[in-house]
């Protein structure tokens, strides 16, 4: 309209500049790099520049047929623009979000103001759209990271901790809520050392320091505990520096390993590797560990003192073998318990293994204070063990080694107690020695005797003695039991205590045995014809348990009596009750296998085992030997008395005899005789005679 008013006139320079002004508008506005556009009041495009059609994707002519609403996404915005509009008559900036004609979005800032006529009518609208959707773009971006970064630290399965400068808490993540219970809002601001105060021992703030100059650190397994909680635990930490997006360092940033898991599993394996599983004592590792630690200790300070007693229970393969490894496993269970109840503060227990058992008595002041912990010791252990319905008695034997200067390996201080044990054990049971010089000397003995051993049987060192068995109601000599004998070459005659336990051990008793029984049925055979008045005559043979387990007992035996020509009559067996007791079924039908052959059988140290006396019943036996420690006890002790007489009297009614071991004095004779047992052996009749001595008593007679 304008325009065709200027074209039409002379301008003057006032409307020359209008016009001017109008071109250079017109130009501005065909130029512009945003959209510009006139509507009219209903909507309908009067007027775009370039930039609009490029924008929105329209020609020219196609927009001018539409209505700017229709480029609206949101009706609504629409709406409120032209509220706006309508009420200040412009709007700036104001936000949109419009649809190109190919249904793309664009996201734009509209500017526009309402021209209207003198009378206040709306004549029509003029605006400029700024496209900027890529700065949206980026924005969005920004935001989608910034929260993406947020729900990682917040659902990441690690714990996140910013620092500041200060070392304050920034951020704290879910997973650390969780971990410690603590909720961010308790932490963030507080100062990391202030709320654990324990993390400066394991150098929690050396590493932040690090961090903060540049490092990536991490620490060390770490403990922590809430106090507000209870919460606790084991953490590993990385560390590294927080720099602000120009590189300034501007706190550090920690992810947080929960390790409790593992840290608790390699606790228990290490527990595992230094503890007995059966009572949860300490193994012989973490002894021995403890004294190494200890000898150490001892070469610093030479004035002092600890003990070692090295343990071994008694009878412990008795119960096992005769009740079962049920109540063998208690019985340990509760010796350990019994032994932790006897020792002072800074004692240690340790199981070192089977029945073995040490003591580590820490600061003594010499060595009587040691005995008297082992006095204690067996004075506790004497006491009966109720186990599953079995009254058990045990003892110990106890050997014990005192630090000293000359001591610098643990294994050398244990094994001197261990020497030391064997001397309280070999000197009767149930007692304690004090290891000395001497004892060291024979144990490296014992050591050869061992290899010495394995060909003493070809060498023809070993030998038989015979002690005399006496019938009690004749007086006279009715059999004699072999007890084997050893001719060392350097140590003399040894006695079975020197070497049987160690043939035991080895298992070389098994042929050791066969030699014995060959040897002692070829004798027999012997005197059988030389002195025919003696022909009721027996001997018998004691049998090892390892012997008595040969699958071929029965064939072997049957062997050797053919061989020498020995009738079975003539032979006993002498079997503990152990040894018949492990496998009672197993044994029964070995038993009656050798009672069939006329073989006599007994069973030897009577008393001191777990018969059951439904099993005794079942067996063949013949004789129950009445072991010599209650003979022995007899004076002094009324309830061995009542022992003797009831296996007397059990023997008579299972249609046994009885035969008294050990008897010494004319008293103890006299009483085994009134407690009605028919048979006796001891030195006071004859001690274990070599063959001369017993083929004297065989032509003589007996001599008392
Ligand atoms: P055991 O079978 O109980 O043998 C009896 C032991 O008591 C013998 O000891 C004997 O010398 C000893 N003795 C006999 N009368 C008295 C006495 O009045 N007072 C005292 N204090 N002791 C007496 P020894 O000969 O030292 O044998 C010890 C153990 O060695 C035997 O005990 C037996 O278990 C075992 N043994 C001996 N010879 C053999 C063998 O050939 N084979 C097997 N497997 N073991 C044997
Ligand atoms: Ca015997
Ligand atoms: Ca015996």
């Amino acid at each position: 309209m304008r325009s065709d008013k200027m074209a039409g006139e002379a301008a003057p320079a006032s409307e020359l500049y209008a016009v001017t002004l109008d071109q250079r508008y017109r130009s501005l506005f065909e130029e512009s790099r945003d959209a510009v556009y006139i509507t009219a009041r209903d909507g309908r495009f009067l007027d775009v520049n370039r930039s609009f059609l490029e924008m929105f994707g329209f020609r020219r002519d196609e927009l001018l047929r539409r209505n700017a609403r229709d480029l609206y996404v949101d009706v609504a915005d629409r709406h409120r623009f032209q509220r706006e509009i309508e009420r200040f008559g412009s709007v700036r900036d104001y936000e949109v979000r419009l649809r190109g004609r190919d249904g793309s979005v664009l996201h734009a800032l509209l500017s526009a103001a309402a021209f209207r006529g003198t009378d206040g009518e709306v004549l029509w609208y003029q605006g400029i759209i700024h496209d900027f959707s890529a700065r949206k773009e980026a924005e969005d971006a920004l935001a989608r990271s910034e929260h993406f970064a947020r729900t990682i630290v917040s659902s990441v399965g690690e714990g996140v901790i910013v620092y500041d400068r200060e070392f304050r808490y920034q951020v704290w993540n879910r997973f650390m809520e969780e971990l410690t219970g603590l909720r961010a809002e308790q932490v963030v601001g507080r100062a990391t050392l202030e709320s654990f105060p324990h993390l400066r021992e394991y150098g929690i703030d050396t590493l932040l320091q690090r961090a903060l100059a540049g490092e990536h650190v991490q620490s060390e397994d770490t403990p922590y505990r809430v106090p507000e909680t209870g919460r606790d635990g084991w953490v590993t930490a990385y560390y590294s520096p927080h720099r602000a997006p120009n590189g300034e360092i501007i706190g550090v940033v920690a992810i947080i390993h929960d390790v409790t898991q593992r840290k608790r599993a390699e606790d228990q394996l290490l527990h595992n590797a230094f503890h007995d599983s059966l009572t949860g004592l300490p193994n012989r590792a973490l002894f021995l560990d403890r004294l190494e630690r200890l000898i150490k200790h001892v070469h610093r300070h030479p004035e002092y003192t600890f003990a070692v007693l090295f343990l071994d229970l008694d009878r412990f393969k008795v119960v096992n073998d005769s009740l079962g490894h049920g109540v063998g496993d208690d019985l340990l269970i509760a010796i350990g318990h019994r032994l932790e109840a006897c020792l002072r503060e800074g004692d240690s227990v340790a199981r070192l293994g089977g029945d073995e058992f040490a003591i580590l008595l820490d600061d003594v002041k010499d060595v009587n204070e040691a005995t008297r912990v082992a006095d204690r010791i067996e004075c506790e252990l004497t006491a009966p063990f109720f186990l599953r319905g079995h009254e058990v008695f045990t003892s110990t034997s106890i050997g014990i080694a005192l630090s000293s200067l000359s001591y610098s390996k643990p294994g050398d201080l244990l094994r001197d107690a261990d020497t030391a044990m064997y001397r309280a054990k070999s000197g009767g049971r149930g007692r304690y020695e004090v290891f000395d010089r001497a004892m060291h000397l024979e144990a490296v003995e014992q050591l050869k005797i061992e290899t010495d051993l394995r060909r003493a049987a070809e060498r023809n060192e070993l030998l038989l003695h015979y002690q005399p068995i006496i019938s009690l109601d004749s007086g006279q000599l009715v059999g004699f039991e072999s007890l084997v004998r050893w001719q060392h070459p350097r140590h003399g005659l040894l006695q079975p205590a020197d070497f049987i336990p160690l043939a035991e051990e080895t298992g070389m008793i098994v042929p050791v045995g066969w030699w014995v029984l060959r040897e002692a049925c070829t004798q027999m055979k012997k005197w059988l014809t030389a002195y025919p008045q003696h022909g009721n005559l027996t001997v018998s043979v004691n049998l090892s348990s390892r012997q008595f387990t040969q699958p071929d007992l029965v064939e072997q035996i049957d062997l050797i009596l053919q061989e020498t020509g020995c009738p079975a009559s003539a032979l006993k067996l002498e079997i503990t009750e152990s040894v018949i007791m492990h496998d009672a079924p197993q044994a029964a039908s070995m038993l009656h296998a050798l009672k069939a052959r006329g073989i006599g059988l007994c069973i030897d140290d009577f008393g001191t085992g777990y018969s059951s006396l439904s099993y005794l019943n079942s067996f063949p036996i013949d004789t129950l030997k009445i072991d010599r420690s209650f003979v022995a006890r007899v004076d002094e002790d009324g309830s061995s008395i009542e022992l003797i007489e009831t296996i007397v009297a059990l023997s008579r009614i299972l249609g046994m005899s009885a035969v008294a071991e050990g008897v010494e004095t004319p008293e103890q004779l006299e009483l085994v005789r009134r407690l009605g047992s028919q048979y006796a052996q001891g030195f006071y009749f004859a001690v274990p005679l070599d063959i001369a001595a017993a083929e004297t008593m065989l032509r003589t007679g007996p001599i008392w």
